[in-house]
């Protein structure tokens, strides 16, 4: 094996990576190594668009300033995994991307930009979407695009199209339009066809339909020539071989007239866009629409399809609110997720099929990732208008319970199999391809076939953070919760495994036997809940320093004693993840509804209440010496790890939490331990110097908060400012936080007459 070569496992499949350090962006010193990285960390992303789909490949071998390869066909030496399809008059053998595994294994041949065919396994012979490519001439202002895209936009909308936008990464933008899989490639190229020629017509001074660049000096190409067999496109997310390492970006309108330039998308920051926003174009295929040239009347009889028969013999129609049996239009691709709380909390999953909804019931949820199976019973065909149906089924009524619409929109099966058949769901709240198939008397197996690209139950979510205010803000659209004075905790529940990390992600499950009950507390089998641990005195009121002592117990039998002594209650305020969907780009009356319905009552876990009455709960949380209250939006999102405007608190008494930079010599009879604290408030990474906290301790606490800060390395002084005690200082790296009270703000931004409360060792 070469020096710089490496055999890597992904998944099932071995590959060996060679030439890694190879500079393939010269100006911008990009290694083969970080395209390969690129790849596979966004590689649930991208598998999303591309999976199924017929690619070729362009290679730089050496670098984009080197020869370039186009890779069609599959070469006879690649592995037997990499799978591909002979497809076009050429029968060409094109690779089909399956799994990370096969981008790494391109990434390695420096396949750096990734093309794709406009349709989709397995209808080959039928696109999925179709593409106008803006196509400027050398120079053209990128605003100028910008502007012609937007009026391309309200062009396709007044046909009835929903059209998605990414940026090409080489100098322009690529218009997507998201079809039902309905239409050859000539019917298609003819309706587009009249879509360009009219939009030409608006636009005659700055737009043509002719290809030849003699023909058009000055005008933008309106390129719907893509959507022909054979022709392909920049797939979403794939890297372009220019300088600046740019990405062919999917984007939001919105996100689109804020671009400045295409090199505003690159290798660099297009993963942790996605990361930190979500892909722009996540559920794409829930908008597909007909072609506006072929779109036929909806027909409606009052007629139920047969296979109905079993639906309307369970229901009583004058006492439940459900649909009748009557025939409705469809789209013939809708599908709905039901969580039903019947006797039994269950999800239903109905796929249109035929004029009906094929329907099983999964007990526990949709998988969360591969590798999971969940039964699902196949139950009565329903009627399609249960697609909108959610509210109360009256108790003693067949499936009496609450019914909540999931997750709805679109799907395709991918691929039919003996006894079942993969299937990929698309909707604003769910897209993943899942596996489903028959092991007889209607027990079926669920499965999910693609990684999630943030798992969250797995990888660590930070907690939203609220922004303070001095007054309650009084709306209608907030709801107010009392602020726990506690330890912040994430606490995710994996197919009964339960997991408390603290705000700095430390695991702290060890800490609290008592709350490791998922079965006991929790509706659920996949979860991740927003709280906060307390300890309560006689009166309902937390006392940080019972929690915090709590943390630091060693042995199992100090742990089990404190559990007895100082026994832990967790008030759950909000649900991120719920049952194989992430909740966070929901309302949060919604995640509170799923929340509370998720929660069984009379264990540790309490939901924290939520009140209408602002001032009056400030009011109570004064007189009963809380913390404060926090008001929280109605209809807010859940921003992980940001500090967003959608929380305010309002504490009973102004405090800060600060980081402690560095201390003083003592004198006096502190000479044996320190004087002061200098203290400062991070931001960023940043530290905003706050000044000097010498008072709100006794001796006993002094000595003990001396002991936490000689445990801290010393470093150098993290802030600009010299205090004039700067030489009697030593300045400690900033992992150390306290919490301090104070009288008001001075204008150079020090606090004035501050007053230490306690150290906060369940944060930094
Ligand atoms: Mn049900």
């Amino acid at each position: 094996m070469a020096k710089d070569s490496k055999l890597v496992e992904i998944g099932k499949h071995k590959i060996e990576l060679t030439n890694l350090d190879k500079i393939l962006y010269p100006d911008d010193h990009v290694i083969k190594a970080q395209i390969i990285e690129y790849y596979l960390r966004i590689a649930p992303t991208i598998l999303r668009h591309i999976k199924g789909r017929a690619l070729s490949f362009i290679r730089y071998p050496d670098g984009i300033d080197g020869e370039q390869f186009f890779q069609k066909n599959k070469p006879d030496w690649a592995p037997d995994w990499i799978e591909s399809a002979k497809l076009g008059k050429e029968k060409k053998n094109y690779i089909i991307a399956i799994n990370e595994a096969t981008l790494v294994w391109t990434a390695n041949l420096a396949a750096i930009e990734i093309h794709q065919a406009q349709s989709r396994q397995p209808d080959f012979d039928k696109p999925d979407y179709f593409v106008i490519d803006l196509d400027p001439p050398d120079g053209y202002p990128f605003e100028r695009i910008i502007q012609m895209a937007l009026d391309c936009k309200i062009h396709l909308e007044s046909y009835g199209y929903i059209p998605f936008v990414k940026t090409t990464g080489r100098k322009s933008v690529h218009i997507v339009v998201p079809l039902e899989t309905l239409y050859t490639y000539d019917e298609i190229a003819a309706a587009t066809q009249e879509i360009g020629k009219s939009f030409v017509k608006k636009y005659p001074e700055t737009t043509t339909l002719k290809i030849a660049k003699g023909a058009r000096p000055d005008k933008v190409l309106i390129d719907i020539y893509r959507n022909r067999e054979s022709q392909t496109i920049a797939a979403p997310y794939s890297l372009r071989a220019l300088p600046g390492a740019t990405v062919s970006m999917p984007i939001t309108w919105e996100q689109l007239e804020n671009t400045s330039a295409i090199t505003d998308y690159n290798i660099e920051n297009a993963l942790q866009m996605v990361l930190d926003e979500g892909d722009a174009w996540e559920s794409i295929g829930a908008y597909a629409t007909e072609l506006h040239t072929k779109r036929t009347k909806i027909h409606t009889t009052g007629k139920a399809p047969e296979s109905l028969e079993k639906y309307k013999q369970k229901r009583e129609f004058q006492r439940t609110p459900e649909p009748d049996a009557s025939y409705a239009a469809g789209s013939g691709n809708a599908f709905v997720v039901h969580r039903h709380h019947a006797s039994r909390l269950h999800y239903d999953l109905r796929l249109e099929q035929d004029g009906v909804l094929k329907s099983w019931a999964v007990p526990k949820g949709l998988p969360p990732r591969p590798g999971i199976k969940r039964l699902a019973v196949q139950t009565e065909d329903h009627p399609l208008k249960y697609l909108d149906f959610h509210g109360s089924i009256p108790k003693g009524e067949y499936g009496g319970g609450d019914m909540w619409i999931y997750a709805r929109g679109k799907y395709q099966i991918s691929k039919t199999k003996k006894n079942g058949f993969y299937f990929r769901l698309q909707s604003k709240a769910l897209s993943a391809e899942y596996r489903i198939h028959d092991t007889g008397n209607n027990q079926w197996l669920l499965e999910r076939v693609e990684n999630p690209q943030i798992d969250y139950l797995l990888q660590p979510i930070e907690p939203m953070l609220a922004e303070s205010a001095k007054k309650v803000p009084v709306s209608s659209d907030y709801l107010y919760e009392v602020k726990w004075d506690g330890i912040r905790a994430i606490i995710t529940i994996d197919d009964g495994v339960i997991t408390i990390r603290s705000r700095n992600q430390k695991d702290i499950t060890t800490q609290f036997p008592e709350l490791c009950i998922p079965e006991e507390a929790f509706r659920i089998s996949t979860a991740c809940f927003d709280a906060e641990i307390v300890c309560l005195d006689d009166a309902g009121k937390p006392i940080f320093k019972d929690v915090i002592r709590r943390l630091f117990h060693k042995t199992e039998g100090a742990i089990e004693r404190a559990s007895k002594k100082t026994p832990a209650v967790c008030y759950l305020f909000d649900c991120l993840y719920l049952d194989g969907r992430p909740l966070v780009n929901e309302p949060w009356w919604q995640r509170r509804e799923w929340l509370t319905d998720s929660i069984k009552p009379g264990t540790s876990y309490r939901i924290s209440q939520a009140m209408e009455d602002g001032k009056a709960l400030f009011e109570a949380a004064k007189q009963m010496g809380l913390e404060g209250i926090v008001a929280k939006e109605v209809n807010g999102f859940y921003y992980p790890g940001k500090r967003s405007a959608v929380w305010t608190k309002v504490k009973v008494r102004e405090t800060i939490d600060c980081v402690i930079l560095g201390y003083t010599k003592g004198k006096g009879d502190r000479s044996s331990l320190f004087g002061a604290m200098h203290i400062a408030r991070e931001e960023n990474g940043t530290y905003k110097y706050l000044g000097k906290v010498g008072t709100g301790w006794d001796a006993k606490k002094m000595k003990e908060i001396f002991e936490t800060l000689q445990s801290v390395d010393t470093c150098d002084r993290y802030i600009d400012e010299k205090p004039l005690d700067d030489a009697e200082t030593t300045w400690i790296k900033p992992e150390l936080y306290c919490e301090v009270r104070y009288a008001s703000v001075t204008s150079a931004g020090t606090l004035r007459e501050p007053v230490f409360v306690r150290l906060r060792l369940d944060i930094g």
